[in-house]
């Protein structure tokens, strides 16, 4: 990937323009650890960066990104720029600038401002191997004034931190300190992109006290709750987990994080296990077509809140002791019922289908078509 990076930086300077690799990449890089993307930064303009890589394409209009391809690799390569007039503390008016170092000076932090030229050197304007050596993380520029423009970069502060075992410099801590009311600007979409990167980062347990010691989730009631119960006894959890955690404690599914509707059934049935299992009464209903994602998660959340009660291996057991592991797989539909109790179209038929799946599931009939019709002319349903 970096070979094929430098070779599109050697490219531009053929065609007399300026590029280097900038940011997160130069980061890891010189830190030695794994990265996945390579951003390139350029003086030259999208629709030239189009015409001198004819496999590329606009990424962003508005933030003058192009997506270049060399040797099966993808690039961003981004136009020198320069942000300004923040509006909603989130949204810059981008200008292009003739110069790296203008560029560099818009990014959050000293870290993330390093440039790699097509020989390897080390461009640094803002003293980031410095603080890449001290192990810092800190504002390009007065924290202040960058933390102010941008409340985004709070929540991004405390990601690199998870993610570097970094400390955030004193004075960016206390910019962030007097700004954290400024984050119920970010979108919910944004939240969720950097507070899930931070959840996943190996250094997330020593980070979530101070991000609540500096009240992080100040302007999120369910997610500060679900930070506290967290803390108190760390596990592991991804932002879905977490998201459970918060619309456990608040008795319906949190708005706080944005959810496709995908993730709030799983949320809805890990909640379903949860009480299942404080009830200690996991019914066999609960298991049919059951969500092995789900339960995990539960058990792991239940672990959070209390003492475990079932584990994973009482979960395999209780699952293959299921006559049937979905209710599509009963042996017995509506028309069966209809036919065979001579029923006209009723709700009736619903409830004669449950009492044969209740008693397949409890063990007082067999899954088959004859001794279920017979077993339900046998019972008295009321309508
Ligand atoms: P990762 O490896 O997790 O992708 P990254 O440093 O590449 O980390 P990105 O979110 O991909 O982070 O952003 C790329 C670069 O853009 C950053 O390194 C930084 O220089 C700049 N940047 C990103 N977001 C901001 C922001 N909110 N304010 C200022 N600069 C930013
Ligand atoms: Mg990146």
């Amino acid at each position: 990937m970096l070979e094929g990076a430098l070779k599109v930086l050697k490219k531009f300077e053929e065609e007399n323009y300026q590029a280097y690799i900038v940011g997160g990449f130069v980061r890891d890089y010189l830190l030695d650890i794994p990265a996945y993307d390579i951003d390139i930064t350029t003086n030259c303009l999208p629709n030239e960066v189009e015409r001198i890589f004819p496999n590329s394409f606009v990424q962003s209009e508005k933030y003058r990104t192009v997506t270049v391809s060399m040797d099966g690799y993808r690039y961003e390569v981004t136009t020198y720029r320069t942000d300004s007039k923040y509006k909603d503390h989130r949204h810059p008016d981008t200008k292009v600038t003739k110069t790296l170092k203008h560029d560099v000076k818009r990014r959050d932090f000293t870290i993330n401002a390093l440039c790699l030229d097509s020989d390897l050197n080390v461009i640094d304007y803002v003293e980031g191997l410095l603080d890449l050596k001290n192990k810092v993380i800190r504002t390009v520029g007065s924290p202040m004034r960058r933390i102010n423009e941008d409340a985004l970069r709070i929540f991004r502060a405390f990601r690199f931190a998870s993610r570097l075992d970094f400390e955030i410099d004193v004075q960016t801590l206390n910019a962030i300190k007097l700004n954290v009311s400024l984050l119920k600007h970010i979108s919910k979409e944004r939240v969720r992109t950097e507070l899930s990167k931070t959840f996943e980062e190996p250094y997330f347990e020593k980070v979530l006290p101070l991000m609540l010691e500096y009240d992080l989730f100040k302007e999120y009631p369910d997610l500060n709750e679900a930070a506290k119960v967290l803390n108190r006894s760390y596990h592991k959890v991804d932002i879905i987990e977490f998201a459970t955690i918060a619309s456990y404690l608040k008795g319906s599914v949190t708005e706080e994080v944005l959810l496709s509707k995908k993730e709030i059934k799983t949320i809805n049935q890990t909640i379903d296990y949860i009480k299942a299992f404080e009830n200690r009464y996991l019914s066999k209903k609960l298991l049919l077509d059951v969500d092995k994602k789900s339960i995990i998660s539960a058990l792991k959340i239940m672990s959070i809140f209390h003492n475990v009660i079932y584990t994973k291996e009482d979960i395999d057991g209780l699952l293959k002791d299921m006559p049937i592991s979905s209710a599509k797989e009963l042996d017995l539909d509506g028309n069966d019922v209809k036919k065979s109790l001579k029923l006209e179209d009723s709700p009736l038929i619903k409830k004669y289908l449950d009492a044969a799946l209740d008693a397949v599931l409890g063990g007082l009939c067999q899954n088959k078509k004859a001794k279920l019709t017979k077993y339900l002319k046998g019972i008295s349903i009321d309508e």
